[in-house]
């Protein structure tokens, strides 16, 4: 059998629902690039059988760039001293979640660096505020808490969890992020679905030292832990960082990655990442038609926007509203609309496997 035939055989098995085991997987991240189109053709009919034509957007407020960890990949790493730090105040966050529910978005996504001056009862009170004067789907990326922290932000109406496991090797998990453990994570994702939270993992690709081996692990571990989001983007070299310098320009291992987490997961929301935005001009409706179905506008105000600076070039500067018209019409023009509603993970997949 050629190898273009085996790809086809391969994906016409994973289109039904059929699950691809990890051998499968790494054939597929490794197949010629000819093969590709029909990857992502094959992704986007599983993604508009199982979560259908919408695209879900997410207002994002960036509130703090304090971190206390060193990972290696990210500008918002404690030892960068040149980045100019910031809190927004509990006004200023209010204020920008009015202006997500104002541009008809239903859900905020609140996120920082893992910063202790956010206590569990400071993000509590916010979070019911928010709650209280806009009725939004609130969901929070802060890092690793302890269980209790979660529980308390369950309890004060939190909807959904962000935390990307970011690689599923343990070693270069545990090279790429200093003092911190894979299973720690693990862990912390599992608590966050046990406890009825919608749950995100996801992953970074690029990263020094993966192998295609290692990104079919992460697959399998959204498969296994259940993810409801997936966040997958390129990793982006900082130049204020340990991994300054490092290329990684490639743009389609990252939308394989995508369209394999749709054929293997089939329901979950999967956001066309600004990382994928910022590293190419034509990216994020790429993703859009490899499988992603979410996108995730920022409404952190300037001058703190700017700040955020997790990696370079980060796509989508200006006003929000006038980032929003572009991404209407960059929808129109590939047959897709925005959302209504939550855009929670639908509860059955169409497409007979996994959830
Ligand atoms: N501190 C929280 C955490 O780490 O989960 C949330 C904020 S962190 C900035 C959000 C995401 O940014 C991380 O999950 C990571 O995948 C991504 N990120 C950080 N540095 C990056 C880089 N250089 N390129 C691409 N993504 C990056
Ligand atoms: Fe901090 Fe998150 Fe950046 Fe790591 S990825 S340095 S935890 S903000």
């Amino acid at each position: 059998m050629s190898i273009f035939d085996r790809i086809e055989k391969l994906l016409l098995r994973a289109e039904i629902g059929k699950p691809l085991g990890r051998g499968e997987i790494i054939e597929l991240l490794k197949m010629p690039g000819d093969c590709v189109p029909e990857l992502l053709a094959t992704a986007d009919r599983v993604r508009r059988n199982d979560v259908g034509n919408e695209i879900h957007l997410r207002g994002i407020i960036e509130f703090s760039n304090f971190c206390e960890r060193d990972c290696l990949y990210c500008g918002l790493r404690r030892a960068n001293e040149r980045l100019e730090r910031y809190r927004m105040s509990d006004e200023e966050i209010l204020a920008a979640a009015e202006d997500v529910k104002a541009a008809g978005i239903a859900t905020v996504v609140l996120q920082s660096g893992e910063d202790a001056f956010y206590d569990v009862s400071k993000i509590c009170l916010l979070v019911e505020r928010i709650k209280k004067e806009t009725d939004l789907v609130v969901t929070l990326s802060l890092g690793e808490r302890p269980p209790a922290d979660y529980r308390a932000f369950l309890d004060a109406g939190v909807n959904r969890y962000l935390l990307k496991h970011e690689t599923a090797s343990p070693e270069l998990y545990k090279y790429l992020r200093p003092g911190c453990r894979l299973d720690r994570r693990v862990t912390c994702l599992k608590t966050l679905k046990e406890l009825g939270f919608e749950t995100g993992a996801g992953n970074m690709v690029g990263l020094p030292g993966q192998t295609h081996e290692i990104l079919a692990d992460d697959l399998l571990l959204m498969r296994l832990i259940d993810a409801d989001m997936l966040g997958i983007g390129p990793f982006i070299p900082h130049p204020d960082t340990p991994l300054a310098g490092i290329g990684n320009d490639d743009i389609e291992l990252t939308l394989r990655v995508i369209a394999l987490a749709r054929l293997i997961t089939r329901n979950t929301n999967i956001p066309a990442t600004t990382a994928l935005a910022s590293l190419h001009p034509q990216g994020r409706l790429l993703a859009l038609q490899a499988g992603a179905n979410v996108v995730m506008p920022d409404f952190t105000p300037e001058p703190f926007k700017r700040r955020y600076d997790i990696y370079p070039g980060r796509a989508d500067v200006g006003p929000a509203a006038t980032i929003i018209a572009g991404l209407e019409k960059d929808f129109r023009s590939i047959g897709r609309t925005v959302g209504t509603g939550a855009g929670n993970r639908p509860a059955k997949t169409n497409s007979g496997t996994v959830h």
